[in-house]
């Protein structure tokens, strides 16, 4: 009974994998590049979790891992010499996601932080990713992200904060990531939830 119990689960699991792998092979092949539906991916909190030095070395006491890289930007105030620290934790899973993703549709990055940050943490943490293209602080209307910045007939937005959205634009809520969560599955559950829509 058990043992029959176990083989209808991994035939079920397998045969669930084996299905959605080729539906995602099938949908390779038959898109045409323009007709690929466009995923702009928000960065703090949807990819990554940044703390700078000061609130890392406060909120570190119970941490379950290390950051994945450090990066040091140089402050907006011309006459200092300052130099922030921001520790980096990625998504689990995000690295793994998006390079999939990118087989089937085309990646964007729409943050609301400033260029020398954003892409800093990008080229570390995702450097083997292709984002078509990127827009940062200045694009951001009020905290809300246009579309209509990015080429393409079928979009989505990828954020963790829901009111960032313009209004009648596609939008997916991906709750906020923090570095201390202990078991994250939000990446997968979109990879589903896209290859659903693509
Ligand atoms: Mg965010």
């Amino acid at each position: 009974m058990l043992r029959k119990a176990l083989f209808r689960g991994v035939y079920g699991t397998c045969a669930f994998f084996f299905g959605t792998y080729s539906l995602m092979q099938y949908r390779v092949f038959t898109r045409r590049d323009e007709d690929k539906l466009n995923v702009v991916f928000d960065l703090d909190h949807t990819l990554i979790h940044s703390k700078d030095t000061y609130d890392y070395n406060s909120q570190n006491n119970k941490v379950f891992r290390q950051p994945d890289v450090t990066i040091r930007l140089k402050s907006n105030n011309d006459d200092s010499e300052h130099e922030y620290e921001y520790h980096v934790f990625t998504r689990p899973f995000s690295n793994f996601i998006l390079s999939q993703l990118s087989t089937f549709t085309k990646l964007h990055i729409y943050t609301a932080a400033t260029p020398d940050y954003a892409d800093k943490i990008i080229k570390k943490c995702y450097g083997n990713i292709q984002f078509n293209k990127k827009l940062y602080r200045e694009n951001c209307i009020k905290h809300r992200k246009d579309l209509d910045l990015v080429e393409g007939k079928r979009k989505i937005l990828v954020d963790d904060r829901n009111y960032t959205h313009v209004e009648g634009q596609p939008f997916y809520h991906i709750p906020p990531y923090y570095f201390y969560t202990k078991t994250d599955w939000e990446m997968i559950k979109l990879f589903y939830a896209i290859l659903i829509r693509s």
